[in-house]
């Protein structure tokens, strides 16, 4: 997957702007025993249990997703992070400072009963600088008589606290409702909603049987419905049932009239090719299996993977392979395919119909691994085992810590990895093949950026 190391240099060292996380983060810093936990949870609506302190036991899991009215983010608990500085201040303070630099908003909490330390204070001092929205929790108000309490927390400058009792729940609604204020407004999942079918791209060089396979499928399920009354269909696309399901074909009015305007590689890999992949959600390249993979083939599927599509293989033509052929081909894949080894494979013959049926079901499991999203909680929990089994490599003598994760989006996937230091694109291929193994994504790229703390 090199090429999806070269997408994430980009985003490498600069930590991005907030906006570009599609669902943003809450830190939740503190001392210990104010009740970051109980107010995690509280948040949470305990729809996952946060693992309780026990001495001596390391919280694994830091990060959870979180909904308060329609609005999703990510809450970090970062008692998990064990910045490593020297005595109780030093390292609430550490944290303090990672909390900043890797989320888009921070929650300091306070114990009300116990007032304002010199470390909540020292605390407090490293967030005031802070360039990203503040809140202050003013944990433990269990009755009326500690407001008293909670209102002299004003002098930690940090604006207004929000009493709250994070065991009894007391006013932790008007605490989310100033949380999801604070946050930046996240972007919708593109066109999730939006229904209707879901659009296909149908690509490959002249002459590997494009028209063909749709002549096939069209005509076998007898159900094109081109440019009809009443529909909404662009005319250069086709709507066909495949499966008893509708699909959308981009771009497809060249070859149902068999016109090419013009051939060779400058055609295959034309603008046309481009475009059709960028108005479609999964891409078929047809490959001819008769013939060597080409280049052109290659260069073709990696514009797939590029643009974030998903990507189905059918290797066309199958009724002339034989078994020589065969083996021939499994060598040229295993060499040029590489960089797509989650793609979905299909063998098909648009001349005989061979395993055309087998389209749908592919085009399914890609757009599902496309669609994916994987828990926050999830997410970290697998990704803390692993990176304390495989730590990242020490680089300048430095180690790069991985604080935490989250899906931030979807179509395509993208992970962002919240870290203390440059990840090498040897550990994030590692990264990317394990996230595969626990989580699947069969049929879909899944892009991998790491947030560098300044
Ligand atoms: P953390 O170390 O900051 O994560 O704190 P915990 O969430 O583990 O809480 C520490 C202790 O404070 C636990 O015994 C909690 O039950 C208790 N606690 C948390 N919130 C409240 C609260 O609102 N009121 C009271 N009375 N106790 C609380
Ligand atoms: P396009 O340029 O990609 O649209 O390719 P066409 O559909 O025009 O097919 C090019 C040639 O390949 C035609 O002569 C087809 O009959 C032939 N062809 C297409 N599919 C198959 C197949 O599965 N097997 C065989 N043997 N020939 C095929």
């Amino acid at each position: 997957a090199e090429f999806l190391a070269a997408d994430v240099e980009g985003a490498e060292g600069e930590p991005d702007d907030a906006a570009e996380l599609a669902q943003p983060v809450l830190a939740v810093v503190g001392r210990p025993n104010v009740g970051k936990s109980t107010l995690v949870n509280r948040i949470l609506g305990r729809r996952e249990a946060v693992v309780q302190d026990v001495p001596g036991v390391t919280r694994d899991r830091v990060a959870y997703d979180a909904l308060w009215n329609g609005r999703r983010f990510t809450v970090v608990d970062t008692g998990g992070w064990e910045p490593g500085a020297t005595g109780l201040q030093g390292s609430v303070a550490a944290q303090a400072e990672l909390a900043m630099s890797t989320s888009d908003a921070v929650l300091l909490v306070v114990d009300a009963t116990v007032g304002a330390t010199a470390t909540d204070e020292a605390v407090a001092k490293v967030l005031r600088r802070s360039k990203r929205p503040v809140l202050l929790a003013a944990n433990k108000v269990d009755d009326e008589r500690l407001l008293a309490e909670a209102a002299s927390l004003w002098s930690l400058g940090l604006g207004e606290p929000h009493a709250v009792s994070a065991l009894h729940g007391r006013s932790s609604g008007d605490l989310l409702d100033a949380i999801v204020n604070a946050l930046p407004e996240a972007p919708r999942d593109a066109d999730r909603a939006a229904g209707g079918p879901r659009r296909v791209a149908l690509v490959g060089k002249p002459n590997v049987g494009k028209s063909s396979l749709l002549n096939k499928l069209t005509g076998e399920e007898r159900a094109v419905v081109d440019s009809v009354a009443g529909t909404t269909v662009d005319p250069v696309d086709s709507l066909v049932e495949l499966d008893g399901q509708l699909w959308r074909f981009v771009d497809t009015a060249g070859l149902r009239k068999r016109v090419q305007t013009a051939s060779g590689m400058e055609y295959y890999a034309s603008l046309r090719t481009r475009t059709a992949i960028d108005a479609a959600e999964v891409v078929i390249v047809l490959l001819d299996a008769s013939e060597p993979v080409s280049e052109q083939d290659l260069r073709v599927v990696t514009l797939v993977a590029e643009a974030g599509r998903a990507l189905v293989l059918a290797f066309n033509k199958w009724d002339l392979v034989d078994e020589d052929r065969r083996h021939q081909l499994d060598r040229e894949l295993d060499r040029g395919l590489v960089r797509v080894p989650w793609a979905e494979r299909v063998n098909v013959s648009a001349l005989t119909g061979r395993a055309v049926r087998k389209l749908a079901p592919a085009l399914r499991t890609a757009l599902a691994s496309w669609d994916q999203r994987v828990p926050t909680g999830q997410l970290n929990g697998w990704l803390s085992d692993l990176v304390a089994a495989t730590p990242p490599p020490v680089r300048g003598g430095k180690q790069p810590k991985v604080l935490f994760a989250t899906q931030a989006g979807i179509r395509p996937p993208t992970l962002v990895l919240f870290t203390t230091g440059f990840l090498e694109a040897g550990y994030r291929r590692f990264i990317e093949r394990k996230f595969r193994e626990r989580f699947g994504f069969q049929g879909s790229p899944v892009r991998i950026n790491v947030r560098v703390r300044e």
